[in-house]
Order: C-alpha cells, then structure tokens, then sequence
C-alpha cells in the first residue's frame, strides 16, 4: 500500500545555513531518509554553506552528530555513504570576496558547482534569517550560478507583514521567476494536510454537502503543549498571529474551504486556495481573542508565565489567538470558521471539525434530543478520521437516539506504512526536486494572507489591545469560549 520510491532527477542542493536548527535537525535527517530509501542519485551532492570556518570532514562530523540523535535507528553504512555525498563551504551571505585563490567564499562556490547544466537541477536552500534572503538572491545571481533550472527554496517567516512580503517578492522576482520559487510552509508537506484534499475530492460522499447549507460551522484548532522557550526573541516580535495563524491556520482554511480544482496541478490548486483568501472578509474587532500564558495557581516558579520566559515584563504579544471568520461567496455565505492557536495548552493537538446542520424535522420527536453529525479529522497526533452518526440506542423502552463514532485511525487502519510515511520536509524537498510547487506557497497567496492579517493586527495597536491571561495547561482564555458561546456554540475539546 505504500508509495513507490521513485528516484529524483540528478540535483546539486547548497544549504545555506547548514549548521543551523534547522538544517540540523529537519532538513539534514530529511535527506539522510531519502538517501536510506534510494531516492538519491548517485550523482546527487549536497553542499553545506555557513559563515563558520570548517572543514568538510568536520561539517560531516556535524551532520553525524545530528543524525545519531535524530535518527537513533540508523544504519552505520547508511550516515557513512550519506555523509560521502556532503561537502562544505564557509561563505557570508552578505559578502563579496573576488580573491579567486580563496577556498571560501562565493568564488569558491562558482568553482564547486560549475556553470548550470540544464541535465541538473541545482537548488539553492535559504535556511537562514529572513534579512539574508535577498542579499543570498543577488549573490547567486551575481555569480552566475543560476539557470532556468534553478530553484530557490525559501523558509517562514515569509516577511512581516503585507509591506515587507511585498519587497522580498519583488527582490526575488527581479532574479527568479515564480515557477523557480519555493515558499515552503512545512505543514503543507504533512501526510494528513494533504489528506483533507483527498478526503475532500477523493470521495462522492462529502463533496455534495460541503457548503452553508448542510455545514453549520467549522472548527480549526493548532493546539500546542510547548511555551517559547528557545524562540523568545523571534516569538516576542512575532506573536501567534503572525507565526502560525497568517501560514498554518490559514493554509488549513484554504483546504478546508477552497472550490474543488479542475486537477492536483500547482496553479490550478493555488489558485483556488488564493480565491478562499481573498473572499474572507475582515475580522470584526469582537470576533477576536488574543491571549497570553500565565502561571496557574499552586503551580511553582519553575513553570515561567510567557513574559517570564521571554524577559518582558509589559509584554503584550499574543501566544494564543482565537477568531471567527467569514468567507464571502455562495459555498459559505452564513458558516462561521472559527480558528483558534495557542501555545502551553493543555495537549498538543491539529483537528478540524465539520459541524453539519441538525436534520430539518425530527421523526422522532422532542425526546429524541438534537442530533447532528459531526465530521472530525485529526491532523496530529494519531491521525485518522471521525464521523459522528445517530443511531437507535439497542435495547427495549422505544426510539431513543444516541450519537457513536464511525471512527478511522490511519495509524490502524494503514499500520506500518503510515508510520513509515515521509515527513514533511523530505516529501518538500524531493518536490522541490521534481519541480512540483503545488505544496507551495505562491507570491499572491501570501500576499493576501498578510493584506487579511495586517489590519488585524494594526487594530490591536490602535486600540491598545492588551491580550487576555489563560492558565498554562488550560484550553486558553475565558473570552475565546465565548466568542463561541454567543453564537449558541462550543469548542470541542482539546483532546492529546
Ligand atoms: P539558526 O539556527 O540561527 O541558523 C542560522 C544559520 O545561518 C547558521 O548556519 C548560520 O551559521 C547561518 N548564517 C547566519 N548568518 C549568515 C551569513 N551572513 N551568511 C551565511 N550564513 C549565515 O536558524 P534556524 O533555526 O536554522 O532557522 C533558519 C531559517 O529557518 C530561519 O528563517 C527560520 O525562521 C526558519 N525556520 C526555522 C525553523 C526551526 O525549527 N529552526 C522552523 C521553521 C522555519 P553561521 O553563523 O556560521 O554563519
């Protein structure tokens, strides 16, 4: 049942940022999985490229470090011909040297790689801070190292806002076209998010009752158990709108909501994602809650409030944020999407729930109770699928109703092969290979997002917004439940 490894084309990948988190802990052991599974080349190289003056048997010694620890299972033989395909080079992003005896620096780059060769994919992977972004984009122009076969891969955040998303596409534009850029949003590569388009489009039974009139609103809750700590300069300037409701919750709602595409082809799917953007329509300031971790009474000094963790005291940036949101057009005129995101909650949980109306006239009468279906999809952890369904409660004593779960864990119902899935960053990347963007976000579509977000978050400064105290390991403020509560509704809970 699992999918088969198919190789990648011959490629050439230079990590920028090489010795960071980020290409240590995920980008690294992502390829190193895809090297066990034979999806590699042989000819593929990959090419590792910090400030920090190193050797290459010294980076490899790195990337070993780092595999042991995240990948405790891995074969000796298999690190060992994984880290023969690894070199290193020590250049600044920022800087130009032209001293061609040099062994670093960019010239050095130009002589590891060669000129382009249109029968190899060359990728450049932008695994630093945003500020580098463009200055990488003009040095590898600059020395020509880029061709119509070039792909450029970009991380989150994808600029701050509206403003700044703008310029840097506009930078990148000016050297790469679209079709070589590749935004990545790592929740896009998860199994289960790409799921919803196949639980969606894949089956006749939901698709005819994906709309207003048989939906009555829509839950999207991203609930974590981890605080801060570790991105408390980052989070603090950032805030839980801007770090995962602009991308992930939205991402979520795209799929969630969008029109079925005429095919799973990039242009076709994000064009329909950047249609269910441009239809939300603006938050109403009440149809908004912003919220910030603090100690729960009776728990001791060590489990650190928010502005503890990031050492400031008058802090008012959001580590949970809840709304409600209306998309304008036929399909969901009139159901609510109520998204919600937060950090130290009590468990660590991606669902979405589909509420359906309740049947328009019970047979059954008042004692029956409402009944209404209720569609679950776990995106972690323990992926799988509910549908709530009425049936008559067994025994003597009349028609009495009661609600049980027709209830599909992949983890049980696929075994192995969904524990043995690809995770997020290897599928990306070996897409980034293929050429495939459909998993990608496109310059308009963050764009949109941010023209949503920006007047929200331009709202709270106006007002002085100063966001509500939950207790760490709650399910979040008071005030989020009532958003809800007025409109006659619940959260479901969050469940591990
Ligand atoms: P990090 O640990 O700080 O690593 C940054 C890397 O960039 C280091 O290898 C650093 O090495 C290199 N670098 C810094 N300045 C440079 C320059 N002028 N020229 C060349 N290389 C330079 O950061 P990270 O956590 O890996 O994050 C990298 C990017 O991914 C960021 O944009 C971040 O927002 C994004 N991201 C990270 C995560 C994560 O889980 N870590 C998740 C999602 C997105 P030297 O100092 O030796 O140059």
């Amino acid at each position: 049942m699992v999918s088969r490894v198919i190789p990648v084309d011959p490629f050439d990948l230079v990590i920028f940022g090489a010795t960071g988190d980020l290409a240590q802990r995920k980008i690294l052991p992502a390829l190193f999985r895809r090297h066990c599974d034979g999806q590699l080349p042989q000819s593929a190289r990959i090419l590792g490229a910090a400030r920090r003056d190193m050797l290459a048997a010294e980076f490899r010694d790195l990337v070993a470090d780092g595999l042991h620890r995240g990948v405790p299972d891995a074969d000796p033989d298999q690190i060992r011909s994984f880290l023969a395909r690894l070199d290193y080079l020590a250049l600044d992003a920022t800087e130009d040297t032209d001293d061609t005896t040099q062994t670093t620096g960019w010239q050095a780059l130009v002589d590891t790689l060669g000129s382009p060769q249109t029968d190899r994919v060359r990728v450049f992977y932008f695994s630093v801070g945003p500020s580098l972004f463009a200055p990488l984009a003009e040095q590898i122009w600059a020395h020509g190292l880029a061709d119509t076969n070039t792909r450029i891969v970009v991380e989150k955040p994808f600029g701050h806002d509206l403003a700044s998303a703008r310029a840097l596409n506009k930078t990148l534009a000016s050297h790469f076209d679209e079709g070589q850029i590749y935004r990545i949003d790592h929740y896009l590569g998860k199994e289960t998010v790409q799921n919803l388009m196949a639980v969606r489009f894949g089956n006749m039974l939901f698709e005819p009752l994906w709309n207003s009139q048989y939906i009555d609103h829509i839950q999207i809750t991203v609930a974590e158990m981890v605080g801060v700590a570790g991105r408390e300069s980052y989070y603090d300037r950032t805030g839980a709108m801007r770090d995962m409701m602009q991308n992930h919750l939205m991402q979520l709602l795209c799929l969630i909501a969008m029109e079925p595409p005429a095919k799973f082809d990039p242009d076709a799917v994000r064009d329909e994602k950047l249609k269910v953007i441009r239809a939300l329509e603006p938050v109403e300031p009440h149809h908004i809650v912003r919220g910030q971790y603090v100690r729960p009474t009776g728990a001791t000094s060590e489990d650190l409030t928010y502005r503890e963790t990031v050492g400031a005291e008058r802090s008012t940036t959001e580590s949970y944020v809840a709304l409600k949101a209306h998309i304008s057009n036929w399909r969901w005129a009139g159901t609510p999407f109520y998204l919600r995101t937060g950090k130290r909650l009590v468990a660590r949980s991606s669902v979405i729930n589909v509420f359906f109306k309740d049947a328009p006239h019970s047979i059954f009468g008042a004692d029956a109770g409402r009944h209404a279906n209720l569609l679950t999809i776990r995106l972690q952890p323990d992926e799988g699928i509910t549908l709530k369904v009425t049936i008559k409660e067994p025994g003597p004593g009349g028609m009495r109703l009661i609600d049980v779960p027709l209830d599909m864990s992949f983890a049980q119902a696929l075994g192995d092969n969904i524990q043995n899935a690809t995770d997020a960053y290897e599928r990306l990347i070996t897409d980034v290979i293929r050429g495939n963007q459909t998993l990608f976000m496109r310059g308009d579509e963050v764009e949109a997002a941010w023209a949503w977000t920006d007047p929200i978050i331009a709202g709270w400064g106006a007002r002085g917004d100063v966001p509500k105290p939950y207790d760490s390991g709650s399910t979040g403020p008071g005030d989020a439940d009532l958003l809800l509560r007025r409109d006659g509704r619940d959260w479901r809970g969050i469940k591990p």
